[in-house]
């Protein structure tokens, strides 16, 4: 039962590229203390001042999810997928936000991954293994499918990393021979053009996606929340696997976004995570789109 004194309006927000029917869905929140070492080539306190700066607690780590439904001539694709019905409290909100916006999960035509962590992958599946998208076909970055689907670098990898190769057999197990995988470079869908993105992971893609006069980039992870690692390029988080790959992409993204004045949505941007880029003395600022009602 929605508590109608406190909730707040479902989260879904959209907007239009070209002929594209572009609509942010928003999968909840994760609050906890900031664990040390959060950014290890800063210091802590530099980090809580820069969390401070940007408004936000000095000791805690909020982290939101947005992914994206882009409603195309060829039907509905779904760019990432949220970590599903078995995430913390706070999270998986996805499929109501989305059948808010009057999508039910039968009706996604695609789904398409940018990279095989749980937030982006989790919502595959419910959480007793039944596939969530029924009718969709999926799209996966090659690379990445190449890195957590070898058995031989799971033997490899430390523990931590272990949980997410079992992740990935667990969800992409039974559905090996329906997944199609795309390269960088390749517009795997019309106007849906792979961007090399790695350095968050081995594979990560972010998704170029143009109609008509319109283009836009899904920029996936190549920041956390941009407020911090956009405004600090050169601090790495916790989370990259080689950092410093993911600070020569983000560069490179955030560079090109900014000169082409192109419309980017990152997944962990305060919602609706959709804005532009401008360069500054010492980074980049990310500037949220103006809300409008079209
Ligand atoms: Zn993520």
């Amino acid at each position: 039962m929605v508590d109608s004194a406190t909730a707040q309006a479902p989260g879904f927000h959209r907007f239009t590229v070209g002929a594209f029917e572009v609509i942010a869905l928003h999968d909840g929140v994760i609050t906890r203390d900031r664990p040390a070492g959060f950014v290890p080539n800063a210091s802590d306190e530099e980090v809580g001042e820069a969390f401070a700066t940007a408004g936000m607690p000095r000791d805690k780590l909020t982290i939101t999810f947005t992914a994206l439904a882009i409603k195309t001539p060829g039907g509905v694709v779904l760019i990432d997928t949220g970590l599903g019905d078995g995430g913390p409290p706070g999270t998986g909100t996805l499929t109501a936000n989305l059948a808010a916006a009057g999508i039910q999960p039968g009706d996604v035509k695609t789904v398409v991954i940018s990279h095989f962590h749980g937030d982006h992958i989790g919502g595959l599946q419910l959480k007793d293994g039944t596939p969530r998208f029924v009718n969709a076909d999926l799209l996966v970055p090659e690379k990445e499918w190449a890195f957590w689907m070898d058995d031989a670098k799971m033997e490899a990898a430390g523990e931590a990393a272990k949980g997410n190769f079992g992740l990935c057999r667990k969800i992409f197990g039974p559905v090996a021979d329906k997944v199609r995988k795309f390269a960088w470079d390749e517009e795997f869908l019309p106007g849906f053009t792979a961007v090399r993105a790695n350095g968050h992971t081995p594979g990560m893609s972010a998704i170029r996606i143009a109609s008509d006069d319109g283009v836009m980039m899904f920029v996936a992870d190549i920041t956390n929340n941009p407020l911090i690692f956009a405004r600090h390029p050169d601090w790495q988080a916790m989370f990259d696997m080689d950092p410093a790959e993911t600070i020569t992409t983000r560069k490179r993204i955030l560079d090109q976004a900014a000169a082409e004045k192109m419309r980017v949505s990152f997944f962990h941007a305060p919602f609706p995570a959709t804005g532009f880029i401008v360069k500054t003395g010492t980074g980049y600022e990310f500037l949220p789109a103006l809300w409008t009602a079209s």
